[in-house]
């Protein structure tokens, strides 16, 4: 089903991030997580993409299993700046093809493709989800940012470049993860103020390494609370109460989102199972 129809549902949508392996055992790995999160029932799983050289297609192929294989909702990312419009088209095409009618729409990260020149057909997302959207049997995603997109100068100029990509053809947000609620619902209310009308679901990443909090606080320029620093080194050599700590957290997180209007909670798996499992156990 496409995801724009789902959301049209009633009741709270779920749905899990995964990436694809890179190796046989770690492809052997992931469709062990899948299977077991199946059993959760989301509403659909999403496949991460690169937007360097045959990236794409992996994403293409992997979804086109998950879906045939597990019978599972997908949505392919698709991200833009290392690609040439023609590309794009033979993507979409062979996404057709498998079945796969999601679609999240990204202009993916310049230092991807560090080595690699882009190919400057493509500047913003926009403009990607305005190529589905002229392709036509896509639902569209796009993703949006409760603590701004670090490259926009300010709030307001990426709330302007979020509504654009609605009205070019995003259907739907998805957001970056943020570990504190009150980011996404300024957010949404800025995006309503700018009229903005698509669904944002907010996007959860439970913490279950050290390692990943200085990571992902890098990479995402996310605001850290005090709690979740302290919590993540106290437990930085103890993963189980580390789990245990993350999941009540996240579980926390979801509930209040949910509470307070959310249309459903988007988990960044890392390709695993467990917390998630527990996260939704817990908010169900
Ligand atoms: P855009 O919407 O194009 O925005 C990029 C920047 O340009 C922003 O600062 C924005 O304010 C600005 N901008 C946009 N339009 C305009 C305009 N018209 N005028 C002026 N400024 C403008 N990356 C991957 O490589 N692979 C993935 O699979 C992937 N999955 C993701 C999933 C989610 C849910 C999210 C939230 C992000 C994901 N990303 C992924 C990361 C994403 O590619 C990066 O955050 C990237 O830097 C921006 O992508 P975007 O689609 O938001 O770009």
């Amino acid at each position: 089903m496409k995801i724009t129809e789902r959301l049209k549902r009633p009741g709270k949508l779920f749905s899990f991030e995964f990436y694809p392996p890179k190796t046989e055992a770690d492809s052997e790995k992931l469709f062990e997580t899948v299977k077991e999160l199946k059993a959760l029932d989301p509403d659909f799983i999403s496949i991460t993409n690169s937007s360097t050289g045959a990236a794409p297609y992996r994403t293409v192929a992997l979804s086109g299993v998950i879906k045939e294989k597990l019978g599972l909702e997908v949505m392919a990312h698709l991200t833009c700046i290392g690609h040439s419009r023609e590309e794009i088209k033979a993507i979409a095409g062979r996404l057709k093809i498998l079945g796969i009618e999601n679609v999240l729409a990204l202009r993916g990260d310049i230092h991807n493709i560090e080595g690699i020149p882009p190919k400057r057909e493509y500047r913003y997302a926009s403009e990607l989800a305005a190529d589905l959207k002229a392709l036509g049997g896509f639902s569209i995603g796009g993703a949006g940012y409760p603590e701004k997109h670090p490259e926009a100068a300010d709030f307001e100029t990426d709330i302007k470049a979020l509504k654009t990509k609605t009205e070019a053809g995003a259907d739907f947000i998805i957001t970056q993860l943020f570990f504190e609620n009150r980011f996404y619902f300024e957010f949404v209310e800025k995006a309503r103020k700018a009229g903005v009308a698509a669904p944002i679901i907010p996007g959860l990443m439970p913490l279950t390494s050290y390692k990943q909090l200085q990571n992902f606080s890098k990479l995402f320029s996310v605001f850290l609370p005090r709690v979740i620093k302290d919590g993540v080194e106290k437990y930085a050599d103890d993963k189980e109460s580390l789990l245990k700590f993350s999941v009540e957290y996240a579980s926390r997180q979801a509930e209040e989102l949910l509470k307070r209007g959310a249309p459903g909670i988007h988990f960044y798996t890392l390709n695993r199972s467990k917390a998630t499992k527990e996260i939704l156990k817990n908010i169900r």
